[in-house]
């Protein structure tokens, strides 16, 4: 009898804890495990706020799949996926096709840009390895060219950063951090540089405690940002952007904007066929997509409705994770001939956002966290992740070791 072949799209932290747990839990043939990925390399998107800064070298971020994936029980294929054929079971691969028995799609995000004119083509985003490498080295650029240029020219060094959630936040911690560090290095003056923050809502993270909001903002101020709350960003154009509050309306010059402002599913997911909102499946209880019983669809791919508030619960790592354990668990069902399969619910455990080297806020449980201690809580949150995926070697060799 041939082994079912389960196929596993993206090896973020949906896909590859899916593999992951799939190698751990399967007997020898028991299925035929195959893990698809555009890299030959994981990356911590939780961690890419720092390299887009400078405050960190990318490869920190990233992990070899095959450290972490047993080739005996998984088979890696590096490709770029372009479609999936739901009706005939096959994935269209850039340089082939795979067909399936059961499928995982955990293609991640892409940047949602509201239809904001000149967005898509002006501004930066935060959402690979490429992409973050790119803006550090823009910035670098930017600082690099401002004493050579005849006129000095204040665009270069204008930063601004779309959007005060939570990445957008993270961002401009670290980049506040850099800045200082840059103008030294570059002989500039700190007061020539302006880093500022524009977000559509009266508050930056919505959605937090205000007391923790209020300690986030008066650490990011202290370290030189602007906040520009209840702003919205009317055009993105190739000399910065035109803002907009109570019908006034403000031109920025700027070389550099990086838009964190919001999220959707990978749009091959739509293009695909499947029904989706903003590119997230609105999954069963068990993860399949509805009316695919052989379709899993986990993490920035997926859409999960909290009861409590009857609001789609926010993409984020940790509910990826944990949809990973209840897919595997599922997929294992399945193989092994039983059909009542797990229904997963986010046991959120905290958040915590950090505000640069040091600082941070958050919540674990119903407790608040401000400064170095939340940004303890944060390296040990990333530390408890490298431990579920590759063990204490894992997070020796890529850990967040230096807690305060
Ligand atoms: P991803 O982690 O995005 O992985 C998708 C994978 O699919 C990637 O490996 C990609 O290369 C691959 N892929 C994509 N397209 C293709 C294709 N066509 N073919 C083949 N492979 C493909 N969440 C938290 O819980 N806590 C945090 O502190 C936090 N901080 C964040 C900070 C930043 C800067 C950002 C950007 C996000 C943060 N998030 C955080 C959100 C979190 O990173 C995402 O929710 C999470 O990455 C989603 O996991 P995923 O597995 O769905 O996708």
């Amino acid at each position: 009898m041939s082994r079912p072949k389960i196929v596993i799209l993206g090896a973020g932290y949906g896909g590859i804890m899916t593999a992951v747990r799939l190698q751990k839990q399967t007997n020898a043939n028991e299925a035929e495990i195959i893990l698809v990925n555009k890299h030959n390399y994981h990356y911590q998107t939780t961690w890419l706020h720092e390299p887009a800064a400078g405050t960190m070298h990318h490869d920190r971020t990233r992990i070899m799949i095959n450290d972490v994936v047993d080739e005996n029980k998984v088979n890696f294929v590096q490709d770029t996926v372009v479609e999936i054929k739901r009706e005939e079971q096959k994935v269209i691969l850039e340089n082939g096709e795979l067909d399936y028995d059961y499928l995982v799609i955990a293609l991640g995000f892409e940047p949602e840009t509201f239809g904001i004119k000149g967005l898509k083509e002006n501004a930066f985003s935060i959402r690979n390895i490429d992409s973050v490498r790119k803006i550090r080295e823009h910035i670098e650029y930017q600082f690099a060219s401002y004493n050579n240029d005849k006129e000095k020219k204040k665009e270069r060094l204008t930063l601004i950063v779309g959007g005060a959630g939570f990445t957008g936040i993270e961002f401009i911690g670290e980049l506040a951090d850099r800045v200082p560090k840059l103008c030294n290095e570059f002989d500039i003056d700190r007061s020539n540089v302006r880093i500022i923050n524009v977000e559509a809502m009266p508050t930056l993270l919505p959605g937090f405690d205000p007391e923790l909001v209020e300690y986030a903002k008066n650490i990011l101020e202290r370290k030189g940002v602007e906040f520009k709350l209840g702003t919205m960003i009317k055009e993105c154009t190739e000399e910065g952007v035109i803002l907009s509050k109570d019908d006034q309306v403000e031109e920025i010059k700027s070389n550099t904007v990086v838009w964190t402002g919001g999220v959707r599913g990978n749009s091959i997911v739509e293009n695909s066929g499947f029904e989706a909102m903003r590119g997230r499946v609105k999954v069963n209880k068990d993860l399949r997509a509805p009316g695919y019983d052989n379709v899993f669809v986990v993490g920035d791919c997926a859409l999960i409705i909290n009861e409590e508030n009857d609001r789609p619960y926010p993409p984020t790592a940790q509910i990826a994770i944990q949809e990973a354990y209840t897919c595997a668990t599922n997929l294992l069902r399945l193989i092994r001939g039983n059909e009542e399969l797990a229904s997963f619910k986010p046991d959120i455990k905290g958040t915590v956002a950090s505000l640069g080297e040091g600082e941070a806020i958050g919540t674990v449980g119903n407790k608040k966290l401000y400064g170095s201690t939340a940004s303890a809580m944060k390296k040990i949150i990333d530390n408890r992740y490298l431990f579920l995926l590759g063990g204490p070697g894992l997070v020796l060799k890529k850990g967040k070791l230096k807690l305060f």
